[in-house]
């Protein structure tokens, strides 16, 4: 039998609009140490191909992060394949709320380094000494408390679009320097009740472990993320404490939480909150630009790089890259960043 999908999209996206029965939309992950992956996943491959599911799942020595359609018809059997393996056991599944059954139309599993990349050996620290997990009403009802101190762990470029009321927002634009600046900034925190949050959760069982490793005595985790967070409140009807835009690479580039824009153009300083990369491909600095501007500047992040795109550019429009080093990024990256942490909801 092959483990690999050998069949090209079309035919598969056009065998899944046939299907004549429905698909459950399910996410699950657990940091599990695993001795052999690529045995592990050669297995669940098996398996769950036999089971017709479909989706997209990253296998690490860490362990698993997943996000996959399964036939409704044959969900049972594939909960039963979950109690052959110790990692998988018990794992909390998450149900799509939005569920179309049309998510995913092949099967992958990926064997990666890590799951979520944080620049550290295997065994720097126990990660799976997770910190406790609060729901988003729990999370909820201890934001802007005394003696609390919440953190976005997410980056910088996330952050500026959107975050938690009073969160510390650090400039980093790496998971790995994120990790670095935290536990600086929080060294005299040390006794406070510590509240992480992420995108959809992932990276904070990582950095829940780390500050515990590091001597934090009391850290929590938004479970499920700011994209959980979001659905809790609007089912429970409580005033949004998450201001602004969730980043998340769906077709919109994030949906605003609670309505408002907090973060401005690069360029003209009026409020927008739309990222994009710079259309001269030399530069491709990722930055914040409204509608007009994008324009005026031909999608570029400076007039010099509008001038270097038209192939108009002179002596004195020398290439000057962006205003910003942290900015140097591109949507692509960050796209895979999400894709790898699994937060992208719906992704076909
Ligand atoms: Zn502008
Ligand atoms: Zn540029």
């Amino acid at each position: 039998m092959q483990l690999h999908n050998k069949i090209n999209r079309e035919e598969l996206k056009q065998k899944l609009a046939e299907e004549t029965f429905r698909r459950k939309t399910i996410s699950f992950y657990k940091y599990h140490y695993l001795d052999n992956p690529q045995e592990f996943r050669d297995s669940i491959y098996r398996d769950w191909f036999a089971l017709n599911c479909f989706g997209r799942i990253y296998v690490a020595r860490e362990g698993i992060n997943a996000q996959m359609s399964v036939p409704e018809h044959l969900f049972e059997s594939f909960l039963k394949t979950l109690d052959n393996y110790q990692i998988l056991k018990e794992i909390p599944i998450k149900y799509a709320i939005e569920d179309d059954g049309k998510s995913f139309y092949k099967l992958t599993i990926k064997v990666r380094p890590k799951l979520v990349a944080d620049g550290l050996d295997d065994g720097a620290y126990d990660v799976t000494n997770v910190g406790r997990h609060l729901s988003g009403e729990e999370f909820h009802n201890h934001v802007g408390k005394e003696n609390t101190v919440v953190v976005d762990m997410r980056n910088f470029y996330e952050s500026e679009i959107g975050h938690f009321e009073g969160a510390v927002c650090p400039q980093a634009d790496t998971f790995r320097e994120e990790l670095e600046i935290v536990t600086d900034l929080l060294q005299n925190e040390k006794n406070k009740k510590i509240l992480l949050y992420c995108t959809g959760g992932i990276r904070c069982e990582k950095a829940s472990a780390y500050l515990k490793h590091h001597g934090f005595n009391d850290v929590n985790q938004l479970h499920g993320g700011v994209l959980e967070y979001a659905r809790q409140i609007k089912s429970a009807k409580l005033d949004s404490k998450f201001i602004g835009k969730n980043f998340v690479f769906d077709d919109r580039l994030g949906e605003s939480v609670n309505g408002q824009i907090i973060s401005h153009c690069h360029q003209c300083g009026k409020p927008c909150d739309t990222h994009t990369n710079c259309a001269n491909n030399s530069c491709h600095l990722l930055f914040i630009q409204c509608e007009e501007c994008k324009a005026k500047y031909d999608g570029c992040c400076t007039p010099e790089c509008a001038h270097e795109k038209a192939g108009t550019a002179t002596a004195e429009h020398r290439h000057i890259f962006g205003n910003s080093r942290k900015y140097r990024k591109s949507l692509a990256l960050v796209r895979e960043e999400q894709l790898q942490q699994n937060t992208l909801p719906h992704q076909p």
